[in-house]
């Protein structure tokens, strides 16, 4: 397994024909074979943060040349981290934006995800106040995934229905030598952990608690994907992970797996039906959010969220 250091502004190869971008906190993934194979086909998976276009079309130029145009843009959810970029990169190419019916609802304007949850605690919840949970509206380029399971022009991979941590999550596998993108199935940093942000330790860790819909629903999918037994994994969140011991320590995280102790969602999940979101839990009440504290959690949160945007604009600067 390599290090952890990260590669700024590159796809890093997380197997042949599979690239990870990092963008701050979040990954956008290529998948297909890059310069040296002209006019083959590749997809962009996921979009990263709004106002990562740049970012993402520099990559893009380095791994595939000038020029390049994927196939389109497969989105496995629509949380604002994975959809940031959506719109002008799938305009400036022209290419169609893919994702699963069920997340259609969060990405015509027609629902908005349930609020996010800061009362799960730890490093991201924090965190989530000062994200966005509204929904897009990407109606005029949204296609459904292909119905048998297949990846648009690239034979060999399969998406797969991890719904859990929304309704239309999907993660993507490629079979022949078990490549799993959990998406946010799962995480492979330990979201939670104000420390794991900067250090970049791999480990296997549940979807992101303030953000996730249905927790039971969620581990199934955990459980699902680690029947896989996948030989290289990578997430939305985290470093990629390979090597022998992988599959047997997705297969013990997977085991050992368990809800947050707390939060809205925990024991009683929104209901989400065709358009949309149809009901919520009550609020409860958020331990994090009151008088110095509140306070404490803000100043901490707006400075990570400025230590990120200027990180940012000194990438996009390069
Ligand atoms: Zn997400
Ligand atoms: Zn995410």
């Amino acid at each position: 397994m390599k290090g952890t250091r990260e590669e700024v502004g590159v796809f890093e190869a997380v197997a042949p024909g599979v690239g990870r971008l990092g963008i701050l906190f979040v990954n956008v993934f290529a998948l297909g074979e890059p310069v040296g194979e002209p006019g083959r086909p590749w997809l962009l998976v996921d979009a990263g943060l709004a106002g990562s276009a740049g970012l993402i079309r520099r990559a893009v130029a380095g791994r595939f040349g000038e020029g390049a145009r994927p196939e389109g843009i497969l989105l496995t959810h629509g949380h604002f981290d994975h959809v940031g970029a959506a719109r002008v990169l799938a305009e400036g190419w022209d290419v169609p934006i893919f994702a699963h019916p069920l997340e259609a609802p969060y990405l015509t304007g027609r629902s908005d995800y349930p609020p996010r949850d800061p009362t799960t605690g730890g490093a991201m919840a924090q965190m989530s106040r000062l994200m966005p949970d509204h929904g897009y509206d990407f109606s005029e380029r949204l296609r459904e995934l292909p119905a048998d399971g297949g990846l648009p022009a690239l034979p060999g991979w399969r998406w797969l229905h991890t719904p859990g941590h929304t309704p239309g999550h999907v993660s993507l596998y490629r079979g022949a030598d078990g490549v799993l993108l959990a998406a946010d199935a799962f995480a492979t940093m330990n979201l939670d952990s104000w420390s794991a942000y900067l250090t970049r330790g791999r480990e296997f860790s549940g979807p992101s608690p303030p953000f996730t819909f249905v927790w039971g629903t969620a581990q199934e999918s955990i459980e699902k994907l680690a029947e896989l037994e996948p030989g290289v994994v990578a997430a939305g969140h985290g470093l990629a992970m390979s090597g022998e011991d992988v599959a047997c320590r997705l297969r013990e995280f997977s085991a050992g797996f368990t809800p947050p102790p707390r939060g809205r969602y925990v024991a009683s999940p929104p209901v989400a039906g065709e358009d949309g979101v149809e009901g919520l839990p009550p609020s409860v009440p958020d331990p994090y959010a009151r008088g110095a504290g509140a306070l404490a959690w803000a100043l901490a949160g707006a400075l990570v969220a400025g230590l990120m945007l200027l990180a940012l604009a000194r990438r996009r600067r390069r």
